[in-house]
């Protein structure tokens, strides 16, 4: 039995076309999402007849924890990521997470700058992400390359931002730009704010 699957939507394939027509969106789950869930479990079973058969050479090793560190990565956070928009979002946070992003980042404003800087600016491939990090307990903004590159260690996203071209490209061809602004439309804050309440309450900082 497989140990990921791929999550049904919550919405249809055309619920976010203020953002992203439902052919990008029946494309982007169907097929990409469905490959890195795919890579995740495939890698798991090779890894696990790598131990049956004690092939475990140091390339091999290297080949196949890159592979799934990839595979698993995308299916994180293309997940969050469905879960991140609604076709009844926009508009800003409010509550404890609107007062933690004035704190650590002066202003709404200034946040929303740098995470839309930070998506546009990927080089290649990757991801825009606002993230809790336990240890100076704080949001970061953190650019993701591929899936799992630029990481801080132990953060938790709760908020992402697919800048792969296959998120766009059909609709806004070489324009990241605009999709970026559009996504901002249909972030879901709701679904943030209780991501960012449940890492405050449940981090326990690592060097504590
Ligand atoms: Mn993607």
């Amino acid at each position: 039995m497989p140990t990921y699957w791929l999550p049904d939507l919550p919405y249809d394939y055309s619920a976010l076309e203020r953002a992203m027509t439902g052919e990008i969106l029946e494309l982007h789950h169907s097929k990409h999402h469905a490959a890195y869930v795919k890579g995740a479990n495939d890698t798991l079973e090779q890894l696990a007849e790598a131990r049956e058969t004690g092939s475990f050479t140091p390339v091999a090793v290297v080949g196949l924890e890159k592979t799934l560190a990839f595979n698993l990565s995308g299916h994180v956070l293309h997940s969050l990521f469905w879960k991140n928009l609604s076709p009844d979002g926009g508009d800003r946070p409010i509550g404890e997470l609107a007062d933690a992003l004035i704190e650590h980042f002066g202003s709404f404003g200034a946040f929303q700058r740098q995470m839309t800087t930070a998506t546009t600016a990927v080089q290649g491939s990757g991801w825009g992400v606002l993230a809790w990090e336990p240890l100076g307990r704080r949001l970061i903004v953190e650019q993701i390359y591929d899936h799992h590159g630029n990481v801080g260690q132990g953060t938790i996203p709760l908020l992402v931002f697919d800048a792969w071209e296959h998120a766009y490209y059909l609709q806004y061809r070489n324009v990241r730009p605009d999709y970026v602004m559009r996504l901002w439309d249909v972030v879901d804050w709701q679904d943030v704010a209780e991501r960012f309440a449940t890492a405050v309450s449940s981090s326990r900082s690592v060097g504590m």
